[in-house]
């Protein structure tokens, strides 16, 4: 008689029945829920039973925002350098391009979005914490200068801690490049929209961040300058619970609206068609 494998294998260790193999499921970091990762990629990475948006890679958040195939990457050539000498940083930054198969914390270019055309950044938060480096600011710089020459709207998503500590002062040097080139298209009449995801903190959501002709923000993302617990040290205060997420700052005017995930890609849509392909008129 010939046994089939079934009845002939044997028992495994450490398996119990209840063992789930890697990459089927995964677990909520808000509520705790075990969701099919099936089911949570679908939906981009938001928790079906408590709505938690969990965070996207830069070509995630590309893949649900652009017109499928129309990304095309400007300024990838420019890679970071080590100027102070700053201990581990080379080995961070090989560990974080290793990781993200990322160049930096940042990935721009040009794309369509519902076939309107748009230079479009979106920040890494697995690369260095989305931190922004000379090569973070000047990509975006870089970006909104590409946007001014070819007159084309602006589009960026923030996902940062902040300037980049291992780069300084230069790092904070990208406060004022950045600001200065948000300006630049203010002043042309290019639209300038700004997409705040968790966490938007530091030196990012005191520059560009924060100079979006169109602020609109992810729900539950923290944002603001620094977070609850520093601001009650600093002020003594016991600051409210909500206080620097993305509700708050739409409480007190720093953000225009807060969109679901899914509300985004049309919301951008609609923005560029109501702003005649990224022009305005408040000269
Ligand atoms: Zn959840």
């Amino acid at each position: 008689m010939v046994r089939s494998g079934w009845f002939s294998r044997k028992p495994n260790g450490n398996k119990s029945s209840t063992d789930i193999p890697a990459g089927i499921v995964t677990k909520c970091q808000r509520c705790n829920e075990i969701l099919f990762v099936r089911d949570f990629e679908r939906n981009s990475k938001v928790c079906t039973k408590c709505g938690f948006h969990h965070k996207l890679s830069a070509y995630e958040r590309l893949e649900i925002t652009v017109d499928e195939g129309s990304f095309q990457p400007l300024n990838e050539h420019i890679i970071s350098r080590d100027p102070l000498n700053f201990i581990e940083y080379p080995a961070k930054l090989e560990k974080a391009q290793t990781n993200t198969k990322l160049t930096e914390a940042i990935v721009t270019g040009t794309a369509f979005i519902d076939n309107k055309p748009v230079v479009i950044g979106v920040s890494d938060f697995g690369y260095m914490g989305g931190s922004m480096g000379s090569v973070v600011g000047e990509r975006i710089s870089r970006a909104m200068e590409y946007g001014l020459a070819h007159r084309l709207p602006v589009i960026l998503f923030t996902a940062s801690g902040g300037a980049r500590m291992q780069e300084g002062l230069l790092s904070l040097m990208q406060m004022a490049k950045t600001s200065a080139s948000a300006g630049k298209l203010r002043n042309e009449g290019i639209l300038y929209v700004c997409v705040l995801t968790d966490p938007t903190t530091g030196g990012v959501y005191a520059s560009y961040a924060c100079l979006g002709d169109v602020i609109l923000a992810e729900p539950g993302a923290v944002v603001g300058f620094a977070g609850r617990r520093v601001g009650n040290q600093d002020t003594g205060v016991n600051l409210p619970d909500n206080f620097q997420t993305s509700e708050f700052q739409a409480e007190h005017g720093m953000v225009d609206r807060i969109l679901q995930r899914k509300e985004i890609r049309p919301a951008l849509a609609l923005l560029l068609k109501l702003f005649d392909g990224g022009r305005h008129n408040d000269r």
